[in-house]
């Protein structure tokens, strides 16, 4: 997929909002913020094609959405704080400003070959 597909991609799955059911069967991962360092590991591990991770600057916070549960994440992060969360809740509607917009790292991926936060 070229990388204006893949931007295109990106944008219509921030705007549809949802989880790409069923073909994503693991349920998407959550951090706790309370074990969190903020070291940005887990964000520099998941994958581009689903870029779920995001550091609003105080937290590091997962798009339930965006996340497909490969857990990818989840042996990069040294404190273990990256859980499967079958409970989880629609995202709301301002952490949308984190995905598909100018500031997202992933979208800086796949233009440059590197995250915004690198
Ligand atoms: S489980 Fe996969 S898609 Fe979800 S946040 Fe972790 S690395 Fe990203
Ligand atoms: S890798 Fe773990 S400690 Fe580091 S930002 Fe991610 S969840 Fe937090």
């Amino acid at each position: 997929m070229t990388s204006t597909r893949l931007m295109e991609a990106r944008a219509a799955r921030v705007r549809a909002k949802r989880r790409h059911e069923p073909k994503w069967k693991n349920p998407p991962v959550r951090i706790e913020p309370w074990e969190c360092i903020v070291c940005d590991s887990c964000l520099r591990a998941c994958p581009p094609q689903f870029g779920a991770i995001f550091n609003d600057g105080i937290d590091v916070k997962v798009i339930p959405e965006l996340c497909s549960g490969c857990n990818r994440c989840i042996p990069a992060c040294p404190m273990d704080c990256i859980y499967p969360d079958e409970e989880w809740e629609p995202t709301p509607l301002d952490r949308w400003r984190l995905a598909g917009g100018s500031g997202d790292p992933y979208l800086a991926v796949r233009r440059f070959g590197s995250r915004a936060a690198d």
